[in-house]
């Protein structure tokens, strides 16, 4: 007995050792990264940079159907998850006066824009909407509605299906100031969806440093590519500067029409 620890321990040192030389040649043939090489223009980094910060982890959601919203990523703040709307207040203050009910939120004509309790800078927003059907009305009196960014600058909601209107006015347009791309719009009573980013405007002394950026997917169509902000959105008058918190609240609007949501999470953007 006095001889088999030894024996073991030298055994066991071996293993170790193989071990090691076999995760030190792993290493050599696949370097997780790099410290000999180029520094790349305006960073700190070097490239393939073995001590630059890998990203956190975040778990992807699911996408939706027809009959279900799907599950937002693992890391974003929920703002309406189809029961009730604590994340939300009248925009003059006090009670979100819209309608929940089977999964979803409707415009109630008269209660007013909601916004979020909560305020937000840049960010990733998921938006899901639905248009009242039959369609009723046309140009902007079919199903109109408005995500406002920093609750100033309208993403334009519309019942955009076979309704012409003025370009800058319809779906998924910078209201006023950037029509979509192209007219990706779901018939009325589909669930549709807008997946935007936006980099918010900067000011310094009272005038805007940064226009502010939106970049919105319609139905998982590119309709806005980082389009440059003009201002917040107004209707038939060209949009004035007006010098405000990065963070403000994000708006929903009662345009009198009873138009629906569901299943709106937001991501700020704080690893850039
Ligand atoms: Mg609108």
């Amino acid at each position: 007995m006095k001889c088999a620890r030894p024996v073991f321990f030298t055994a066991a040192i071996a293993t170790l050792v193989a071990l090691g030389g076999i995760a030190h040649a792993a290493e050599e043939k696949d370097p997780t990264g790099y410290t000999d090489t180029p520094p790349l223009p305006n960073s700190p980094w070097r490239v393939h940079d073995d001590k630059r910060p890998r990203p956190r982890v975040v778990t992807p959601g699911t996408p939706s159907s027809e009959d279900h919203p799907g599950k937002a990523p693992s890391d974003a703040t929920i703002l309406f998850d189809g029961t009730n709307l604590d994340a939300w207040q009248s925009d003059k203050g006090g009670v979100a006066g819209w309608k929940v009910e089977h999964g979803y939120m409707q415009v109630v004509d008269g209660a007013g824009d909601i916004a979020t309790k909560q305020t937000f800078g840049d960010y990733q927003l998921h938006v899901e909407f639905a248009e009242p059907s039959p369609p009723v009305g046309n140009s902007q009196g079919r199903g109109n509605s408005g995500v406002f960014l920093a609750g100033l600058y309208e993403v334009q909601v519309l019942d955009s299906y076979d309704n012409l209107t003025y370009a800058d006015g319809q779906a998924s347009a910078i209201y006023g100031q950037s029509p979509p791309q192209v007219n990706a719009s779901r018939p009325p009573g589909e669930w549709q969806t807008y997946d935007i980013v936006f980099n918010a405007p900067r000011f310094s002394d009272g005038k805007v440093t940064s226009s502010g950026f939106v970049t919105v997917f319609h139905n998982g169509v590119l309709t806005q590519n980082h389009t440059a902000l003009l201002g917040p959105s107004v209707h038939h008058a060209l949009p004035t500067w007006k010098p405000h918190d990065l963070n403000m609240p994000l708006k929903l609007q009662d345009h009198h029409l009873p138009v629906r949501f569901r299943n709106i999470w937001i991501r700020p953007l704080t690893d850039q």
